[in-house]
């Protein structure tokens, strides 16, 4: 079998150049796989089998005429369902988008295209990326590929079970409070999450704007910042995204990794949230980077506590103001089977959203626009901006005492189904290690500590928080773990 050998895209690539299968073989036998494995994972929402054979027999003439291949070449990757892919539903898995087709490629997805990536299928996500088990999609939950008792994270969710089950060499997710990096732990892939504005967010659904970030998942941290390479850069269609060299992203440097010095955050040693599992994990892995001669110094980020709380009215804020537009009339089909029994314009807007949108997007909206609202937008929407600015301020400081910043990903490994559903709360804590990056903008990667997993030892991620830009320390810094300590 062609991918019981393969891992990574370089591997991959080897196979086609010394032509022991061609790209059409390789997407073939994939499909043949994804189609018996995803009845027990199910990742994806949609699978886009014709347009991705058609893209591999392109490819293999190219290589069949001599041609080199390169960039993402073939390279299968899945997308989560919040992206935009020309001709294609794009459903944020609600009720309310069902009907939905893109009229146009998100920046992302053209980057990929060029780059001459397969995009094999559709992510299952939560509603609108709200949500940390995919258990809030409209289309039931995604499972953990190691053990389909538990949740694979979320809310990209699909995109990461895709990678963890082999179903795809990468994947796309956005992150707008952990939503990359937490699935990933929570599945033992890589989840890299860019500096804010690293990547355009045009044609991605909006969430939280001022947090949303698209980024890859991948089984290898070579393979993370291979795709971030091919996604970054500035967009004219997106003003907050900006140019940065990314050009030696994925030259590492093993001297240059081992002579930075990582921030090891006090507040969360001690953090009651945190699993025995977690908590030990998290000792290992400092202690490989400590014997392999990394410089571990002590931080402290003292507002890190509030930012659940402010993360909390920032989001549901802006969320409310970006799904303002699912009115029913833009969007949403009239021929749906939710369609409105219209007698009035108010009527249509108040059965469209009352049930194309499930619970937690309506608390999340409730939420926002109560926050917003004139008698309470200075006593919490203004304050929670500056609590935020507090936050970033405390990142910065411990940014000139180190390089990079160690903190684990999620406060546990996988859960079970509806372990955490009936309290929104509980669930609300998965992000507490990743959240504080989105209000700061800056880089993340989860890593999993370990390589290997089972039902009885589920994977566990930590994550490496860079600089503003400072993606390519924490890539590099990630990849000697990875390749030399990890066991
Ligand atoms: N789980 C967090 C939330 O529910 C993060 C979501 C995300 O990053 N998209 O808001």
């Amino acid at each position: 079998m062609i991918w019981d050998s393969i891992k990574t895209i370089s591997e991959y690539h080897a196979g086609l150049r010394e032509k022991k299968f061609s790209v059409v073989e390789a997407i073939t036998e994939l499909y043949a796989y994804i189609e018996k494995r995803d009845t027990d994972v199910r990742a994806f929402l949609q699978l886009q089998k014709e347009g991705a054979l058609k893209t591999a027999q392109s490819i293999d003439a190219r290589i069949q005429a001599g041609e080199s291949i390169g960039g993402l070449e073939g390279v299968p990757i899945a997308i989560k369902d919040n992206i935009l892919v020309h001709g294609f539903s794009a459903t944020a898995s609600s009720h309310l988008l069902e009907p939905y087709t893109a009229s146009y490629d998100a920046t992302v997805i053209q980057k990929l295209k060029k780059a001459g990536a397969i995009l094999i299928g559709k992510t299952n996500l939560d509603e609108f990326a709200m949500g940390s088990s995919t258990e809030n999609s409209a289309f039931g939950a995604t499972r953990n590929p190691h053990d389909i008792t538990k949740v694979p994270g979320g809310s990209s969710g699909g995109s990461a079970a895709a990678v963890g089950a082999h179903m795809a060499l990468g994947a796309l997710g956005s992150d707008t409070g952990g939503s990359i990096r937490q699935p990933a732990a929570l599945c033992g892939v890589v989840g890299l999450k860019p500096t804010y504005g690293a990547v355009s967010r045009y044609g991605v659904i909006s969430l939280a704007s001022s947090l949303d970030q698209v980024g890859p998942f991948a089984r290898t941290v070579a393979d993370a910042a291979h795709i971030f390479q091919v996604i970054a850069g500035a967009d004219v269609h997106d003003a907050t995204s900006h140019a940065h060299d990314v050009s030696s992203i994925t030259q590492f440097n093993q001297s240059q990794a081992r002579s930075r010095t990582i921030g090891v955050v006090d507040e969360y040693l001690h953090e009651q949230g945190m699993s025995p599992e977690v908590s030990t994990a998290m000792q290992k892995a400092l202690q490989r980077f400590e014997d392999a001669g990394y410089t571990i110094k002590h931080i402290s980020l003292p507002h890190v506590k509030y930012a659940l709380s402010c993360y909390y009215i920032i989001l549901p804020a802006e969320a409310s103001s970006n799904l303002a537009r699912y009115d029913g009339l833009r969007y949403a089909s009239q021929t749906t089977n939710h369609k409105p029994q219209t007698k009035n314009l108010l009527q249509t807007y108040l059965d469209t959203r009352g049930k194309g949108f499930g619970d937690e997007v309506r608390r999340r909206i409730l939420l926002g626009t109560f926050v917003l609202s004139s008698g309470y937008y200075d006593a919490y929407y203004a304050k929670a901006q500056k609590v935020r600015r507090l936050i970033q301020s405390d990142f910065l400081k411990a940014f000139k005492d180190v390089d990079v910043i160690f903190a684990p990903t999620a406060p546990s490994p996988a859960f079970s189904f509806g372990e955490k559903t009936q309290d929104p709360l509980t669930m609300y804590l998965e992000d507490m290690f990743t959240i504080p990056v989105n209000l700061a903008g800056l880089p993340a990667i989860s890593i999993p500590v370990d390589s290997a997993y089972d039902r009885n030892h589920m994977p566990v991620g930590f994550q490496l928080i860079g600089k503003p830009w400072g993606e390519y320390d924490i890539l590099n810094i990630g990849h000697d773990y990875e390749i030399n300590l990890r066991n």
